[in-house]
């Protein structure tokens, strides 16, 4: 059975555009997933760690048959294959690839939180996030966790 699923893309170092269209191919490419829609990209400041260069942000609608779970492992397939390396949470990305929300799916788990955690309180993930679903926005809000 396909799902929805709607993924916020972030980058602030190296080509930041270039590697939002590099992660979203990637994507596509995995035969389990395709991509169906797309936001059109906003520069924002860096959210919680201020002192870093200016962030791409950028929504994506995917179709799939996995389950959140292994959702969240290709995203984190994906970023550690364009050469991610975590050294802090909100520190600079080459690429960050988050789920904001899967379906109408609420999870709280040690991996995985949906919808993300802090996405009612993030306009650079509301605000593309408007543009392709903006029911699933209107939801995220009113659930406010
Ligand atoms: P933030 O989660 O505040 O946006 P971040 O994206 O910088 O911070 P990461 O280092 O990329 O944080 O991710 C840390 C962990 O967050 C991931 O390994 C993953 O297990 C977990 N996580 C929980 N909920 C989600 C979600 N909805 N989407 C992506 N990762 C999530
Ligand atoms: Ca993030
Ligand atoms: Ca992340």
């Amino acid at each position: 059975m396909q799902s929805t699923a709607w993924l916020s893309l972030g980058a602030n170092i190296g080509d930041p555009q270039a590697q939002l269209a590099e992660a979203i191919l990637a994507l596509d490419m995995h035969p389990r997933v395709s991509v169906t829609a797309r936001s059109s990209v906003i520069i924002t400041k860096p959210w919680g760690k201020t002192d870093q260069p200016d962030f791409a942000n950028m929504a994506i609608a995917v179709s799939t048959d996995l389950k959140p779970l292994e959702l969240l492992d290709v995203c984190l397939g994906v970023e550690l294959a364009m050469g991610r390396i975590r050294k802090e949470v909100w520190g600079p990305r080459l690429i960050d690839i988050d789920i904001i929300a899967y379906e109408r799916v609420e999870i709280v788990s040690d991996r995985l939180t949906l919808p993300h955690k802090f996405a009612h309180d993030r306009s650079f993930v509301l605000d593309p996030l408007r543009e392709i679903a903006p029911d699933v926005a209107d939801w995220i809000v009113t659930l406010k966790r």
